[in-house]
């Protein structure tokens, strides 16, 4: 006798179903009942069930017609992106970027709340709630408060997705947050809590460069640096969240090495983040070197990009020195991940035009097999939405999620 399925079984194959369908017709764009059999080898009948659910939930709707060869013409299904807004949160030391984004990834409204540094943590809360509930009762197109399905969140350092934890924050110092617990019990809706470059390479996969392509890598430049890695279209974490510090990247052994933010000597982000840029010039000048920065008090990121632009000898070379360092760690990623393409983004991409041409030209010299002939690299000039899609993209994964 065969295994008989029970109950539970059936209710897994439905919403199997389910996943299924749905995926299909956010993949499609428009799609037929009967296109969606054909496209999943579900049976008409199937199909046409899942449909009727789909359409009770809201979550789809029947639209337009499909060309036909004749006779009646079939109905066309699509998402309906109106359904339902997330909310999409970035953590900073210095502010929150806050949006309500409906289920395509488009913001819909923005919010930026800047908070003090260095970073209280009872006040850094407080600006959160705030901003959240400002949000939720952000009243547009009809769209009420218990439409907004869940709540995504991106932070720097080490984060337990899974239980929503902030275990180690380098940046905003926090150890052992339950982020997920607490704000779920102040709102009662879902919170989804990720490290917040891995939320810029999911905003990527699900609306960005990424729709197309299984193998690539998000490098993030500025205060930190860090990478989120989509490998066969999916996002890899590592087995102890700890996958994609690629700041912490030694790229030298020399004892002299700049000190880095994790304690440690010759990483990535000591040679090539915004602080160690601005740490070089500083020094540079105290050396004797000329510079239109000489006798500014504190040298900041934007005052050595202006003099950048204005020419300034050494800010130019500082900027150069980063893109050489970035060039021989990106060089390494591409010999150990081989990936279809590299997309940048991140604050750090404002200087751009004087990190890349020497970071670009270092990885053509040390990658392997001709990969850098291969590799795309894509950088994304610096923007707020981004960060925010990439959060509300924690959320509409789960609302579209095919469950296996
Ligand atoms: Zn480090």
């Amino acid at each position: 006798m065969g295994k008989r399925l029970t109950i539970g079984d059936n209710d897994l194959i439905k919403n199997l179903n389910l996943g299924i369908v749905l995926d299909t017709i956010r993949t499609e764009g428009a799609v037929s009942r009967a296109g969606i059999s054909k496209l999943t080898g579900l049976s008409k009948s199937t199909c046409s069930l899942m449909v009727e659910k789909l359409l009770r939930s809201g979550l789809i709707i029947e639209k337009g017609k499909d060309h036909s060869s004749g006779g009646r013409k079939p109905v066309l299904l699509q998402i309906n992106y109106e359904a339902g807004r997330t909310v999409g949160i970035k953590f900073m030391a210095d502010r929150i970027i806050a949006a309500l984004v409906d289920l395509n990834g488009n913001a819909v409204k923005i919010i930026e709340k800047p908070v003090p540094f260095p970073v209280d943590q009872k006040e850094y809360f407080a600006s959160l709630e705030d901003v959240i509930s400002n949000l939720l009762d952000f009243q547009q197109n009809g769209v009420e408060r218990r439409k907004v399905l869940g709540i995504g969140i991106g932070m720097s350092g080490l984060i337990d997705s899974e239980e929503g934890v902030s275990l180690q924050s380098s940046i905003l110092h926090w150890d052992n947050i339950p982020i997920k617990r607490i704000l779920e019990a102040r709102f009662q809706i879902p919170v989804y809590l990720e490290n917040d470059v891995n939320t810029f390479a999911l905003g990527e996969k699900w609306f960005g460069f990424g729709k197309e392509i299984e193998n690539f890598i998000c490098v993030t430049i500025g205060k930190g640096i860090g990478i989120g890695i989509i490998i066969d279209g999916k996002l890899y974490r590592g087995s102890h969240h700890g996958a994609g510090e690629f700041g912490h990247m030694k790229i030298s052994s020399d004892e002299d090495a700049p000190l880095c933010s994790c304690g440690h000597r010759g990483c990535i982000e000591g040679f090539a983040s915004d602080p160690a840029i601005c740490r070089y010039v500083e020094q540079s000048i105290t050396e004797g070197k000329e510079s239109i920065l000489k006798g500014e008090k504190a040298i900041t990121i934007s005052k050595v990009l202006n003099a950048a632009r204005k020419g300034d000898t050494l800010c130019l070379e500082a900027f150069k020195r980063a893109g050489y360092y970035l060039g021989y760690g990106l060089s390494n990623l591409i010999n150990l991940f081989d990936p279809d393409t590299i997309i940048i983004g991140g604050e750090g991409t404002a200087a751009g035009e004087f990190i890349f041409p020497e970071m670009e030209s270092v990885i053509h010299t040390t990658s392997i097999y001709g990969l850098d002939t291969k590799v795309k690299i894509l950088p994304l000039y610096y923007e707020d939405n981004l960060w925010v899609r990439g959060a509300a993209t924690l959320v509409i994964r789960e609302i579209f999620k095919i469950p296996f």
